[in-house]
């Protein structure tokens, strides 16, 4: 997977990205980032990139061909069709299922806007996703572009460790994770739940399957809609 992302801050993809579990990915090349600084095709001696809305209003809006340059730069190094995702807050609303989706692509570019958005007429041109992280508004694209390559590259074999394994996760079938316990087995007079200590595999599954149902019954009620329960589960619940 590589991951091409257009932007007015490079540096802070670059820094998000070669942190932690994804810059491991990066060193060991099961992903690559390649950052577009916008800024460098302005096609003005003071680079600028923005300017002053039609019909007047607040803010700037970023100008149409500064954008497509840098996406055209982009897309010389790329042989086939590729997804452009356009972070905007009136994108469609990012999810589990769309990064397992996305993950599938060998590369993707992302376009962040900033200040008031971008010329319409160049997302017309090059976006094939508008997406969202969530119904609020950013300074920018560039945190929902770092949210969306982190939980796909995720998905990206060999870039988690066995231990960190993307299997059996929250979202997955539609019910979030069961909790999770480490070491000390009585923290603050807290003991773990005394199944988990059992070293009965079947009897922890079937524990674990039980809060997963109850939790996402507590906390995310709204996901149970889509989720597969067993007539014994749904009797639980009622
Ligand atoms: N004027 C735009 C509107 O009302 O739809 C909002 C522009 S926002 C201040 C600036 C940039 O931040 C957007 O172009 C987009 O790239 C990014 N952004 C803000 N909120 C976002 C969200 N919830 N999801 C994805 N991108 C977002």
């Amino acid at each position: 997977m590589r991951f091409h992302v257009l932007t007015l801050f490079p540096d802070m993809i670059v820094n998000g990205m070669h942190t932690s579990i994804t810059g491991r990915a990066i060193e060991r090349g099961l992903i690559g980032l390649n950052t577009v600084d916008i800024r460098n095709y302005a096609d003005n001696k003071h680079m600028r990139v923005d300017d002053y809305p039609y019909g007047g209003g607040a803010g700037m809006v970023m100008q149409a061909e500064p954008v497509y340059r840098a996406f055209e730069a982009v897309k010389e190094h790329i042989s086939h069709p590729v997804r452009v995702v356009y972070l905007t807050p009136q994108g469609r609303v990012f999810n589990q299922e769309m990064a397992g989706e996305l993950a599938g692509e060998e590369e993707l570019v992302f376009l962040c806007g900033h200040y008031e958005g971008i010329d319409e007429r160049v997302l017309e041109e090059i976006v094939t996703d508008p997406v969202s992280i969530g119904d609020y508004v950013l300074t920018g694209g560039e945190l929902p572009a770092m949210v969306m390559m982190d939980a796909i590259s995720r998905l990206v074999p060999g870039v988690l460790h066995n231990e960190e394994s993307a299997v059996g996760e929250s979202f997955q079938g539609y019910l979030l994770e069961y909790p999770q316990y480490s070491r000390p087995a009585v923290w603050r007079e807290k003991a773990v739940p005394e199944v988990l200590l059992s070293g009965h595999h079947a009897n922890v599954e079937r524990w674990r399957r039980e809060q997963s149902v109850l939790r996402t019954a507590k906390w995310r009620p709204d996901l149970l809609e889509n989720a597969e329960l067993t007539p014994k589960e749904r009797e639980m619940l009622n």
